[in-house]
């Protein structure tokens, strides 16, 4: 009896061409502090809109640009769309009022957050041999971008494409923060506008 277990065990694994089920793989690299890491399983499509005046929409659009380039180039695809409904990822900005009409539990002390709107769990990862790291797909997500007031643009312009690209870089799967300051998925608010080399590879081994 022992010896039929084994042997379907065995076959199992030659057919997966996997270790067990729900095997996603190895890691080579781990830079949050998440045991979870998510990502889309086609190249995402980003639909997004103002939803008063006190972020323009030439200013949503600029950050925006500045958000899905710095992504693609970092190796995760990530491109704009005017259709809402083609949109895997839905962005909008405004004060704090208007982003309460769309989730009223919006916290005054966040400049951005991202929440899943529809979320499927994938399998496990695999990092340094043995320790797992859940991994979920998205199917949709939001990004909520909130105004900010300094009065220089260039200074209001430099927190908003760190907002924008840190939110969208938790939309592609992102989970938790990095413990380095310079990085861009770095949890506390600064100006810093490109990706760096961490911020890359931890996103885009899954892609
Ligand atoms: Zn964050």
């Amino acid at each position: 009896m022992k010896k039929v277990i084994l042997l379907s065990l065995i076959l199992s694994v030659l057919l997966s061409g996997k270790a067990y089920a729900g095997d996603l793989g190895m890691l080579s690299y781990y830079y949050s502090d998440s045991s979870s890491i998510a990502r889309y399983k086609s190249s995402p499509l980003v639909y997004f809109g103002s939803l008063d005046s006190s972020v323009s929409g030439t200013q949503l659009s600029t950050m925006i640009n500045h958000a899905t380039n710095q992504w693609t180039n970092g190796g995760v695809r990530v491109t704009t769309t005017t259709r809402k409904d083609w949109s895997n990822i839905e962005v909008y900005a405004g004060n704090l009022t208007s982003l309460r009409t769309i989730y009223p539990s919006y916290d005054s002390s966040n400049t951005g957050l991202m929440r899943p709107l529809s979320t499927a769990y994938e399998g496990e990862w695999r990092y340094a041999g043995t320790y797992i790291k859940n991994g979920f797909q998205h199917l949709r997500t939001q990004v909520l971008i909130k105004n900010r007031t300094e009065t220089n643009l260039t200074t209001r312009m430099n927190y908003y494409r760190k907002t924008a690209t840190h939110e969208i870089g938790h939309a592609l799967g992102w989970r938790g923060h990095s413990s380095s300051s310079n990085d861009i998925m770095y949890s506390s608010s600064s100006a810093v506008q490109n990706l760096t080399t961490r911020d890359k590879v931890h996103l885009n081994q899954i892609y």
